[in-house]
């Protein structure tokens, strides 16, 4: 850009500004690396500048001296997302949320905090009042509930609480606007998922209200299995188990637990994994429910025997973290998103292991979407090219799952399959110049000459 970012910097007085080069730099990645297709794309993408905003008013002029300079800007919570969502593709500015950490309120079944609170610090806050997230993924520690909502989609909690854009997660989402004078807008209830996944490209959030549940005493189960249908038909029958009420059901291969030097000892060998967290009153249902499928419980671990055993969370082996203790041994590893058929059938998935290869290692989330058991396979896949890599998502296909790519940079490659012209229509209204992430939409560059209400109107079409 040809923007002068030292007339910038000094426009954005008293906001802290990080302009160190290499903080910048650093501050322009996140975990698109799991993927060598992104790793490729997105290595060499540097924003020009950070702003670290403090509080809403903060956040008003940060985006009011953007709008007058042109910036691009990009929102950044801890920069975990997998798909590049946080990197400044075309520069600019990049505005991390960190600063921004209050939990502001806790009420029956509610929490509303800043966009920039780490979700474990929020979890934190709810326990002590007999709470907990509906969900949060397992990077709670470095991750903010600002770029869950925006970038994220499901986690621990999922099974038993559905997805973030299930009815009643969202509350309400407060919005600023990139304007002259930025604006701000208050999502409520269903209008919600205007703003939910669109990747900060329609707007900054500054403030969530979300559900809230009553916590447990919970305990972290690890069981092993013979076979991987067992496994996951054990999943599935805990799923469906009206006494056990588990917020976490993973399935793993055996192969993959070998990347698992933490829990050696503590699992059987060369076996396949089940992981769960179960509350303590249903643990008699949970044992009785492994046996049943043929299993063995390894390890049952109350938080307090965690600690003192010094033992990583159950949930360090499941979603994205099953993942990332592959890639901690061996960089060559990276993963796929696949939907597997509704509902989950143990037998579909025996079937399919052997047309895989051996490149191609399973691990299952069971989740309930939309009131739905659903399981979604984030295999292990050992990457070799990218034709290969298309062969594995064609075999995925043939055989009735849905692949939801996640070695693409653009929204509507990945989870949302179809262009999303809800989030575009708001992106116009709230972004009028098109400075927020919009090299991160195919779609944008094609609507976004149109007024807002006529680009609404291509989204009923599409939908239609
Ligand atoms: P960032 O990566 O900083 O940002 C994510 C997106 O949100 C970006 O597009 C960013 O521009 C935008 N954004 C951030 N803040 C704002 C704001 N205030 N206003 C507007 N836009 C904003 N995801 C899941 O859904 N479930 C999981 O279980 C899960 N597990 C994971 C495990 C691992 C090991 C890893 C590496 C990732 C995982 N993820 C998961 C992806 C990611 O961690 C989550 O989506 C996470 O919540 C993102 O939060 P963040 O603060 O790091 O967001």
């Amino acid at each position: 850009t040809d923007i002068d970012w030292r007339a910038f910097a000094a426009a954005l007085a008293p906001v802290q500004v990080i302009d160190e080069p290499v903080l910048v730099k650093k501050r322009s990645r996140d975990f698109f690396w799991y993927s060598p297709i992104l790793n490729a794309d997105l290595k060499r993408c540097f924003g020009d500048l950070v702003a670290r905003p403090k509080n809403a008013d903060e956040m008003r002029h940060v985006l009011a001296v953007a709008y007058a300079f042109d910036a691009p800007v990009v929102l950044r919570g801890g920069g975990t997302g997998n798909y590049g969502q946080a990197v400044p593709m075309e520069g600019g500015l990049i505005i991390e949320t960190t600063a921004m950490n209050k939990v502001l309120e806790i009420g029956e079944g509610y929490v509303r905090a800043q966009a920039g609170a780490l979700m474990a610090d929020i979890n934190a806050a709810l326990i002590a009042r007999g709470y907990e997230m509906a969900m949060f993924p397992s990077t709670q520690d470095i991750a903010t509930i600002g770029g869950f909502v925006a970038g994220g989609s499901a986690g621990i909690g999922s099974i038993a609480n559905g997805a973030l854009r299930d009815p009643g997660n969202l509350m309400s989402i407060k919005v600023q606007s990139v304007e002259e004078i930025p604006t701000e807008h208050v999502f409520e209830g269903a209008e919600t998922l205007h703003i939910h996944h669109a990747w900060g490209l329609n707007g900054v959030i500054t403030e969530i209200t979300l559900r809230t549940v009553p916590t447990q005493d919970w305990v972290g189960c690890l069981a092993t299995f013979e076979t991987y249908e067992n496994a996951y038909a054990a999943g599935l029958a805990l799923a469906q188990a009206e006494d056990v009420r588990c917020k976490l059901l993973t399935t793993v291969d055996a192969r993959i637990c070998a990347y698992f030097p933490r829990l050696k000892g503590y699992i059987r060998p060369d076996k396949h994994l089940l992981v769960s967290l179960v509350p303590k009153d249903d643990i008699a249902g949970f044992e009785t429910c492994i046996r049943a499928a043929g299993g063995h419980c390894d390890l049952t671990l109350s938080e307090a025997d965690r600690i003192a055993a010094k033992l990583p969370h159950v949930f360090d082996f499941s979603y994205n973290h099953t993942t990332l203790q592959v890639l901690k041994a061996d960089r060559s590893a990276t993963y796929q998103q696949i939907g597997c058929p509704i509902p989950p059938d143990p037998t579909a998935i025996a079937r399919l292991r052997p047309k895989l290869g051996d490149d191609v290692w399973m691990h299952h989330e069971f989740a309930r979407v939309g009131g739905q058991i659903v399981t979604f396979d984030l295999p292990i896949i050992w990457f070799s090219t990218a034709q290969r890599l298309a062969q594995i998502n064609a075999t995925y296909e043939a055989n009735g799952f849905a692949v939801y790519d996640a070695h693409t940079w653009q929204v509507e490659g990945g989870g949302l399959k179809n262009a999303d012209y809800r989030h575009l229509a708001w992106k116009k209204r709230m972004d009028p110049k098109g400075l927020l992430n919009s090299a991160k939409s195919a779609v944008w560059k094609t609507v976004k000459h149109l007024p807002a209400d006529e680009i609404e109107a291509l989204a009923a079409e599409a939908q239609s």
